[in-house]
């Protein structure tokens, strides 16, 4: 069996999610590429979440997660997962994170800025650590390195298993949205490379209209 048809395969236990939940989870191993603890807890939550506020998966740019995880974090593939089920994607930059080194996710709306938080439970976390998907993870070994079945069966009881054995969910609160300048639909081209660049992110220097690594300015974050 290709990897395709083998996430496909896998895919198919998220029907218990509803209609459309499977394929959604077949795009996300797709995307992801491998097996794993943390993407499927990821999904969960950003479903979870979406659930709580009665929202649909984001189409447009009408929401916003904001994750807890972090850099050099051993679940950072969480972020994937609630990237999926929630369509709060980095392409559409309706995903931040927050760097906490922790696992949850807050889901935003953007209309009224209704939001929930779904963590995981810390018991479901160590018993995640405890696994052998993870212990040959913290040797160094590639996810699909891994025999992969240390990890089908949890990833499966993952997918499958009632919320509330899995996560936490806060009471609906109110999120302080800060205003954020709107895209520039406006381009131009840089005097010196000749490439296109949005307007919003031309700098001006010694007369000319220049992108930001031709001017030699630094991004600010
Ligand atoms: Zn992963
Ligand atoms: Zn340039």
């Amino acid at each position: 069996m290709n990897r395709f048809e083998y996430f496909k395969d896998i895919a198919k236990n998220a029907k218990v999610l509803g209609e459309g939940w499977d394929r959604i989870l077949e795009a996300a191993l797709i995307m992801h590429g491998h097996l794993c603890g943390a993407m499927p807890l990821g999904f969960r939550a950003g479903r979870l979440a979406l659930k709580v506020l009665g929202a649909e998966r984001e189409p447009n740019m009408a929401k916003i997660a904001l994750v807890e995880t972090g850099v050099f974090h051993a679940a950072a593939c969480f972020v994937d997962g609630v990237q999926f089920s929630t369509g709060c994607t980095y392409g559409k930059d309706l995903i931040k994170k927050l760097d906490y080194g922790k696992w949850a996710v807050t889901i935003a709306i953007k209309k009224d800025g209704r939001a929930v938080r779904v963590s995981v439970k810390p018991e479901v976390i160590q018993a995640a650590f405890k696994g052998k998907f993870l212990v040959e993870r913290k040797k160094g070994v590639p996810p699909t390195e891994v025999p992969q079945e240390y990890i089908l069966q949890p990833f499966i009881n993952t997918i499958t298993r009632p919320n509330e054995e899995l996560l936490d969910v806060s009471e609906i609160f109110t999120y302080e949205f800060k205003p954020t300048p709107k895209p520039s639909f406006e381009v131009l081209r840089c005097d010196i490379c000749g490439e296109m660049v949005a307007e919003n992110y031309v700098r001006y220097k010694r007369g000319k209209l220049l992108c930001i690594p031709c001017s030699e300015y630094e991004v600010l974050k």
